[in-house]
């Protein structure tokens, strides 16, 4: 487990996945479902238990961030996250200058929601925009129109949010760049302190990628490579720094909790699907809702399919996740967990690599360019999986 620097008390990040939805969004491959009467009241007194559980098991935990997912959390009834809001902090230590995350949407964050979340201590809204044009919001079957999404983004403000964050996506089948940079545009426009731009993914399994195999076009690979390097060029001058591959903020504004999982730090997951990593140890709760349940109520959560991590295992997650940010793999860490010197024993790739000018490294940690980022999986695949 991690220790907190100051206090050498345990630490780790909480995250709580909410798994209901309006309605399925034609790309998402998250766990999720549409929402039914009566079932947030059936969910909440399992989380609350799940919650309990794990403070029984490991005590009283300092808690530096939270991060409300899903799903949707806005759907949460205000009671609902009063209750949740109140056991943690019965259960843990969140640290007075906790980042409490919470993803949400706009069609569901109401002024009322809102303001009850910023009163409840949330202070940092991610908003899933998504497209600010209302052919592609339809397209990805997104249940609100841009001008909906435009206005959740002032009622934020209005609610008193001052860490405001904007999700996005680019590279959807038919888009042309200037379409996404319009959106982009948009959205800077806003003044949010955060922003996400997520290259549309189609997993297997959704009805977008089912569509895609008969009917979507999707952008030829040149225009996704424009649309990606000039997201990053408009994001800079506006004030943007990107420290992810899909993710830019404004000065101090990065997101802490995804920062302290890409460094590798301990996490503790409650509700369906949401994943935890506790020292040597790794578990994902099932993926619907019933075996959640079982397990919540047979009190096995987390000690059901844990996977060990192995040195070998960290070292390779370690260089993935570094890989990803603009900080870049610290080489003597890498050198430390692994015991192995991949400037030698990835020589010609690494030569190969900076050649293209596709990674650079400088004092110590090989960083990812720009271009370099385009292609991540294959250079993370070279270096960290042969
Ligand atoms: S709102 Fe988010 S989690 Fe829910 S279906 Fe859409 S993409 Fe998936």
């Amino acid at each position: 487990m991690c220790a907190d620097q100051n206090t050498k008390t345990p630490s780790a990040s909480l995250y709580i996945h909410v798994p209901f939805c309006r309605s399925k969004c034609g790309y998402c491959a998250f766990f999720s479902e549409p929402l039914r009467p009566g079932a947030m009241d059936a969910y909440l007194p399992l989380l609350l238990d799940e919650i309990g559980l794990w403070t029984e098991r490991l005590g009283r935990l300092r808690v530096p961030t939270v991060f409300f997912g899903g799903g949707t959390p806005s759907l949460l009834p205000p009671e609902h996250l009063a209750r949740i809001m109140a056991t943690l902090r019965e259960r843990f230590d969140i640290a007075p200058d906790a980042e409490i995350s919470m993803e949400s949407n706009p069609e569901s964050a109401s002024l009322d929601f809102l303001r009850a979340a910023k009163d409840l201590g949330v202070n940092r809204l991610s908003l899933g925009v998504q497209s600010f044009r209302d052919e592609e919001l339809a397209l990805l079957g997104r249940p609100h129109t841009a001008r909906q999404a435009w206005e959740a983004a002032t009622r934020a403000r209005s609610a008193g949010f001052a860490n405001l964050g904007l999700d996005l996506i680019w590279g959807l089948p038919g888009q042309r760049e200037g379409q996404w940079l319009e959106t982009l545009r948009r959205a800077v426009e806003l003044g949010p302190e955060h922003l996400s731009c997520y290259g549309l993914t189609l997993e297997p399994g959704t009805p977008m990628a089912e569509a895609a195999e008969t009917e979507l076009q999707m952008p030829p690979e040149r225009d996704l490579a424009h649309m990606y390097v000039h997201t990053g060029e408009l994001l800079e001058d506006a004030g943007y720094m990107q420290y992810e591959i899909s993710n830019y903020a404004r000065l101090g504004h990065a997101c802490r909790h995804n920062q302290a999982c890409w460094e590798g730090r301990d996490y503790l997951g409650f509700g369906p699907a949401s994943s935890s990593t506790l020292g040597p140890y790794r578990w994902t709760n099932p993926e619907d809702l019933r075996s959640w349940t079982e397990l919540v109520r047979s009190q096995r959560l987390g000690l059901h399919q844990r996977e060990t991590l192995t040195p070998e295992i960290r070292a390779q997650e370690r260089l993935m996740l570094a890989l990803r940010t603009t900080k870049g793999l610290d080489l003597a860490e890498y050198r430390s967990l692994s015991g192995a010197n991949l400037l030698t024993t990835h020589k010609a790739i690494i030569q190969a690599l900076r050649q293209k000018e596709l990674i650079r490294i400088h004092q110590g940690r090989l960083r990812l360019t720009r271009i370099g980022m385009l292609v991540s999986n294959s250079i993370i695949r070279a270096l960290g999986f042969e």
